[in-house]
Order: structure tokens, then C-alpha cells, then sequence
């Protein structure tokens, strides 16, 4: 990577002269966008990666119809710091690969939809230590606000169709949740 590009990616990121940067994001790969623009978002996530790697951060990931290529980019590029995979939505294989590599999964509004079989089965498979709650506010809107700004208000909702999925308690759902993000994020923190 060339010095300047090093610079102002660090500065757009706010990594490395900042004390208080526990994460780098949200970045990652968008192959929901057009085609022509693919090999560029590669180039600037390969770049980013390497960063977050050196300055040891974790990642919070966004990730549309790339889930394949983004992780065995992490994986070629050895990065070993963890994260989040905001939103996720992806087949169960997907989820074990991210898993591996220390990362846990966004739960969202998409799993309050009836038609989101897939992701219900998702949800009841993921280990207690795989997930953290999110709204991904304004987006993702719930079922039950599909008409309405997303706001992390509806997160009590959201959990109580996790914790009917997974057949545990709200309580339990907060607590994981409330633990794995920690464990990510004061990893990084620990640096200081
Ligand atoms: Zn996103």
C-alpha cells in the first residue's frame, strides 16, 4: 500500500492517532451493486482489512451477495482480529465460516418477517456466543414498524422473536448479546 493511500485511510478511518477507535467500519462488499464497481470495492477492502489488522480492530462488516469472496479475502489476507457481520442474512455454511474466524452476526428486523424461513432456522442454529442485536436504524425495518423510521426501540421486540426462535428467555438474548459484543470490542479496547 502506498504511504498516501496508508494516510488517508487512517485518517478517513480514524485509526491509529485516535485513542478512543475500538473498530474499523462499517466497511466490506456490496455485489448487489453494479458489476462495474466490484473490482474497485475489492481493492479498498483488501486495503482496509490489512489496516485494521496492523492497528489489531476489529471490523463490523457489511456484506450483500459477497459473503464467499469477502471471507476468503479475510482469510488470504490472515485477519485475525474478529468483528460483526451486520445484517446477516446468509446460509448456515456462511455463518460457521464467519464464526471461525471470530466474527459474530448482526440480528436484525429481517427475522421478524414470516417469509424469512431460512433465517428463522438461522437464528434457532446460532450458539449462544454467534450473535449481537442491531437495528441497522433507519434500514431493516421490523415487521411489525415496516411503515415507520427503524429505530433501536424496536430491539425488545426483535428479541422476543429470538428468544421464541431459540426457545430461551429474552433475558438470555440480552445477556449473550450484551457479552459478545464485549468480548470484541474490549478486546481492541484493550490496547490502550
Ligand atoms: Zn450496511
Amino acid at each position: 500500500m502506498s504511504k498516501v493511500i496508508e494516510r488517508n485511510l487512517v485518517v478517513g478511518l480514524d485509526i491509529g492517532t485516535s485513542k478512543i477507535s475500538v473498530a474499523v467500519g462499517e466497511i466490506g462488499l456490496d455485489y448487489a451493486l453494479p458489476a462495474a464497481s466490484h473490482k474497485s470495492q475489492m481493492l479498498w477492502f483488501k486495503q482496509q482489512v490489512v489496516l485494521a489488522q496492523k492497528y489489531k480492530l476489529p471490523l463490523v462488516i457489511h456484506c450483500r451477495k459477497a459473503h464467499d469472496q469477502l471471507a476468503s479475502t479475510l482469510r488470504k489476507l490472515s485477519f485475525t482480529q474478529g468483528g460483526f457481520i451486520h445484517g446477516f442474512s446468509g446460509s448456515q455454511v456462511q455463518a460457521d465460516v464467519y464464526l471461525k474466524l471470530g466474527f459474530v452476526l448482526g440480528l436484525s428486523g429481517a427475522l421478524t418477517y414470516d417469509r424469512a424461513k431460512a433465517l428463522h432456522k438461522l437464528v434457532a442454529y446460532l450458539p449462544d456466543d454467534a450473535y449481537v442485536l442491531e437495528t441497522d436504524s433507519p434500514d431493516m425495518r421490523p415487521s411489525f414498524a415496516r411503515h415507520a423510521i427503524n429505530t433501536p426501540l424496536n430491539i425488545p421486540r426483535i428479541v422476543e422473536y429470538i428468544a421464541q426462535l431459540k426457545g430461551q428467555t429474552a433475558e438470555t438474548i440480552i445477556k449473550n448479546s450484551s457479552q459478545n459484543y464485549h468480548r470484541i470490542i474490549l478486546k481492541s479496547a484493550d490496547r490502550f
